[in-house]
């Protein structure tokens, strides 16, 4: 290529509001951002202080809310069609309808289901997603060509469990084939796509897993730079369990320690009930976790002590965890952290309710700094990626009133509390547009056909 050759740059007029830090949001009603042919911001700020570049081909979008791309960090991708199903904690809950669920997500349902899961990410404004799939090595790999192909960033992993599954296998070939199928899954689709698609070594538990599984998927994370992925501390009787299970740890967080699970690549899910020794060793390996309030509220799990994390400067995003959480809406998720802390403010002597801001902060950037990618993704920044999405809002407020019009701290409560009127109208990850998101040609269909027969497996 011609290095004389004149950089094509992308420009658009519109509203954008993004994070600065934990703490403060910027909102530029009549603003401009433009990015260059890498995909990356080269400028964010007032229309009238725009660069005057002839290279730029703007796009007029002064009716509409520019927001940095959702990083939603974690979700079960075939437990999509069992969602808002009500009534029961964890583990029943899991008997009666994930476990059915994912045995049935197939490879051809796999094939049939990821891209319309994809399309729902995008109707949602998720940019970046984190998601465990079944335990199935063939229908992951389906889940991944989809990943590819649906222009989103993707993190998944085969679903690894061997002392309880759904498989009908022995443990020993359970343990085998979560182990070779997550090597070679790995090794095909960790860094792909330009880094658009990772790989997360995925364990579902403690309750599941036997210590050989999770030791040898420690392993296999730490010889591929790959994530790790599972769910820690989330339910009273998922501890009651795991404190049976491996009697001589000092606690639920130690038998990670002693697997060697934990690391700054690693993201555990819930956190919920955790000790002081548990989040000291969190916070001094770098783990990560993902919080997920709806789903809390939804399986009566419990209330995250998010101030204790920080306290411990432990890093948190936010998770859907559909289908514990019955929603995939990132404003749904922060709705309910709303709801959840200002519930647990009102009965401890420890109110503590996080502001608006830091609710969106962790639904980007600080979803981009849980998965190390905090640099250089998560906010409206020049230097960061272009990974945004526009928003119509014309129906949020009451009557069609302008909610643009409104100051910044209103724009973002409103959304939050009412983001379920707002629309998706474009969205771009690397600078590139996503052009399959109204496209009629994807048939609208039922996702919840099938996964309802009741199957008993082996209780906890
Ligand atoms: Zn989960």
């Amino acid at each position: 290529m011609n290095d004389d050759t004149p950089q094509m740059l992308s420009g658009l007029r519109c509203a954008w509001l993004s994070s600065v830090n934990e703490e403060d949001i910027q909102f530029v009603k009549d603003g401009a951002v433009v990015w260059d042919e890498t995909g990356n911001f080269v400028y964010v700020g007032e229309w009238n202080q725009r660069p005057l570049n002839e290279a730029i081909v703007w796009e007029d979008q002064r009716e509409n809310l520019l927001l940095p791309g959702f990083v939603d960090v974690h979700a079960h991708l075939p437990q999509y069609p069992v969602v808002a199903r009500a009534g029961h904690e964890l583990l029943p809950w899991l008997n009666r309808f994930v476990f059915p669920a994912e045995k049935s997500f197939t490879r051809h349902r796999a094939k049939e289901h990821a891209p319309r899961f994809y399309r729902e990410l995008k109707r949602n404004g998720i940019t970046t997603s984190v998601l465990f799939s079944s335990i199935h090595e063939d229908s992951t790999h389906e889940c991944f060509v989809h990943a590819e192909a649906s222009g989103l960033r993707i993190v998944l992993g085969q679903m690894m469990m061997d002392r309880i599954s759904y498989s009908g296998l022995t443990a020993t070939q359970c343990l085998t084939a979560a182990i070779e199928g997550s090597e070679r899954l790995c090794a095909r689709w960790h860094g792909a796509a330009d880094g658009r698609l990772r790989y997360a070594v995925s364990p579902r538990f403690a309750v599941t897993c036997s210590m050989e599984l999770m030791k040898k998927a420690a392993t296999l994370a730490h010889q591929t730079g790959a994530y790790i992925q599972t769910h820690l501390s989330e339910n009273r009787e998922e501890l009651r369990v795991v404190a049976d299970l491996f009697p001589n740890t000092p606690d639920y967080t130690g038998v990670y320690e002693h697997a060697g699970l934990l690391g700054e690549r690693t993201l555990m899910g819930h956190a919920i009930y955790l000790n002081d020794r548990e989040r000291k060793i969190l916070a001094a390996s770098g783990t990560k976790v993902a919080h997920c309030p709806s789903s809390n509220l939804f399986l009566q799990s419990g209330v995250m002590d998010w101030t204790a994390l920080d306290c411990e400067g432990i890093r948190w995003g936010l998770g859907n965890d559909v289908a514990g959480g019955p929603e995939l809406s990132p404003w749904d998720v922060m709705k309910a952290a709303f709801y959840a802390h200002a519930s647990r403010a009102m009965v401890t002597e420890h109110p503590a309710v996080p502001s608006l801001a830091r609710l969106f902060h962790a639904a980007t950037a600080g979803g981009a700094v849980v998965l190390g990618d905090g640099s250089k993704s998560g906010k409206l920044t020049p230097g960061h990626v272009a990974d945004a999405v526009l928003w119509n809002t014309q129906e949020t407020l009451p009557y069609g009133e302008p909610l643009l019009e409104r100051p910044a701290d209103e724009i973002l409560s409103t959304l939050i509390f009412r983001g379920n009127r707002a629309k998706v109208e474009k969205m771009w990850v690397q600078g590139k547009r996503n052009f399959d998101l109204l496209d009629p040609t994807i048939a609208e269909s039922h996702l919840g056909d099938d996964a309802s027969q009741t199957q008993s497996f082996q209780s906890f």
